[in-house]
């Protein structure tokens, strides 16, 4: 079957991470070199029939983590998007800071990366560990450093989590400092939700009650809109963001998603959430 796709926008998802987050019911499984190899097999032959024209505005790469592939492999699919990526005005990727480096740096100013998103989550460690992230904010830093200094990116976001078990309105505060200390010009928020296939879902874990948690995202937004952090949540911070593309659902071609459904019909994947727009 071929499909000509009229979309201005291309999702490609990752479906692997090298650690699973308590809270995640994304469709992911735990990375290995061989899975990451027949995943790349599927996603070129899935490009070749996909038949997408050249005319793309933006394409986000998310996931799963993207930086969870090794060097070559991520390099493989830089290469594999490539045909599709010349008139490009935005090029995304999310990063795990737990698998960055300096080399994933320089491949993503090679193929021409202009935007980053990093999960922080929270600048509490303990909370990190809780929910079953491995990396440290210090981690983050180095991240934004590498970003601006080896692949000359600097649009950065970074996801900020509320309502986590045992969070206070000081955690949030704290986080959002972190941001804003840090220098990036957006940030985007998600209030936990538990998702029964989740470890937490499945542990019985409880995200904080719904007062605390509307408090906490009011802050949020307060602290945004009087600084020059934007945020998508809100329609005043959403205007300021004005040289965001913004593209609908409609318009966006989800990549990989057959090649995804290949690895979960073995049962190699589980999480059934490739996107939420
Ligand atoms: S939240 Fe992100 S990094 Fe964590 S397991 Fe899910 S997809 Fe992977």
């Amino acid at each position: 079957m071929m499909i000509t796709s009229k979309a201005s926008a291309l999702y490609v998802h990752v479906p692997f991470c090298r650690h699973i987050c308590g809270y995640c019911d994304f469709c992911r499984t735990v990375y290995s070199s061989e899975l990451a190899e027949q995943w790349l097999n599927a996603l070129e032959t899935e490009l070749e029939y996909k038949k997408i024209h050249s005319d793309i505005q933006t394409v986000y790469i998310g996931g799963g983590t993207p930086t969870s592939l090794e060097a070559p492999l991520l390099d493989r699919l830089f290469r594999l998007l490539e045909p599709y990526t010349s008139n490009v005005q935005e090029y995304t990727i999310e990063i795990n800071p737990e698998t960055f480096d300096g080399k994933k740096a320089e491949l993503f100013k090679q193929y021409g990366v202009n935007r980053a998103s990093i999960g922080l989550q929270t600048a509490n460690e303990k909370l990190l560990k809780m929910i079953g992230r491995h990396h440290t904010p210090e981690d983050v830093l180095d991240t934004i450093n590498l970003l601006r200094s080896l692949s000359d990116i600097h649009n950065i976001s970074l996801d900020l989590m509320y309502s986590l078990p045992g969070q206070t309105m000081q955690d949030v505060e704290d986080a959002f400092d972190f941001v804003r200390n840090s220098g990036v010009p957006h940030v985007s928020l998600y209030s936990l939700t538990i998702e029964p296939g989740s470890v937490f879902g499945k542990t019985g874990k409880e995200p904080l009650d719904e007062d605390t948690e509307a408090d906490m995202y009011e802050r949020l937004i307060s602290l945004c809109e009087a600084s020059d952090i934007t945020s998508m949540r809100s329609p005043a911070l959403r205007k300021r963001a004005a040289n965001r593309i913004i593209i609908k659902p409609t318009g966006i071609m989800m990549i990989s998603s057959e090649s995804v459904q290949v690895l979960r019909a073995r049962k190699i994947i589980s999480g059934m959430i490739i996107r939420r727009f």
